[in-house]
């Protein structure tokens, strides 16, 4: 029996099958769940292509995290394919270019980037909490905000504010059973990685510092990660940011 039989989850941000999200949505239908995913706009297409290549071909709803009516009606929507919810995954990232510029940015670059990437963890938190009357876990993907890494930019600002929204949902949502914690990745070649300019860096700080290497190739441990954490294995774990790096974050240099 899978660890996440008879689960049901939501999963956001599948784009291209290198999304860390496919991933997990892969291994979460291998562990025995029932997964719902969402798109939005011109990329609802796309997802839905890529949705064929899970094991199970899920149902795909409209979600931009940006638009509140997307939000208010979430739930409503949500249940035409799943009475409820265990679990929810958060993989949503998106800062516009000028972003990566920490002293050229602009508040419209860095306010998108807060409003995309980390104000979204509590608003799709509160748009799913409806359909998890009996608890659940929420998870989402961070790149390790203690720092000031090379080009993140305004984008580390904006997970440096996501790290601490999970704790603050933590705080909020722990009395109604929900846990809410993160998985800090290292670098991993997607499609959001990709829009940042200079993420060779990463790839080259991971490359020397990680004690058990890191592949950048390979979602897989991020997604195992995520899967473990929306299971029941993590019952009294919140607020919580796993480091899923290789080592990295432990090391002094
Ligand atoms: P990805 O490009 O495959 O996924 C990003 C997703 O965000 C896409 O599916 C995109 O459609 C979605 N998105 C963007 N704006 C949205 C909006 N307004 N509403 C709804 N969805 C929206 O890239 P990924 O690397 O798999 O990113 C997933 C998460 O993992 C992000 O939070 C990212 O910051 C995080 N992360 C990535 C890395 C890495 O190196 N790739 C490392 C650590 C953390």
């Amino acid at each position: 029996m899978g660890i996440l039989e008879g689960k049901r989850l939501l999963i956001t941000g599948v784009l291209m099958d290198s999304s860390i999200a496919f991933h997990v949505a892969k291994v979460a239908q291998e562990e025995g769940a029932e997964v719902v995913l969402t798109s939005f706009g011109r990329t609802m297409k796309i997802t839905q292509t890529i949705s064929r290549r899970l094991p199970t071909t899920p149902p795909v709803i409209e979600l931009d995290v940006t638009n509140q009516d997307d939000l208010d009606t979430l739930a409503e929507r949500t249940k035409e394919h799943v009475d409820s919810l265990d679990g929810v995954l958060h993989s949503i990232g998106f800062a516009p270019q000028g972003a990566f510029d920490f002293l050229g940015g602009t508040w419209e670059d860095a306010s998108t980037a807060l409003h995309t990437s980390a104000y979204s963890l509590k608003a799709l938190a509160v748009g799913a909490l409806p359909l998890m009357q009996d608890g659940g876990s929420i998870v989402g993907l961070t790149f390790d905000a203690k720092f000031a890494w090379p080009v993140y930019d305004w984008m580390g600002v904006a997970k440096a504010a996501f790290e601490s929204t999970n704790r603050y949902l933590a705080r909020d949502l722990g009395p109604k059973r929900v846990r809410a914690n993160l998985v800090a990745a290292g670098p991993i070649r997607t499609t959001a990685a990709k829009s940042i300019p200079g993420f060779e860096q990463f790839e080259r700080v991971w490359g020397a510092r990680a004690p058990l290497g890191w592949d950048v190739n390979d979602p897989i441990p991020a997604a195992r990660a995520c899967v473990a954490l929306l299971s029941d294995w993590f019952p009294a774990t919140t607020g919580e940011i796993v480091h899923v790096d290789g080592g990295v974050h432990a090391m002094g240099q």
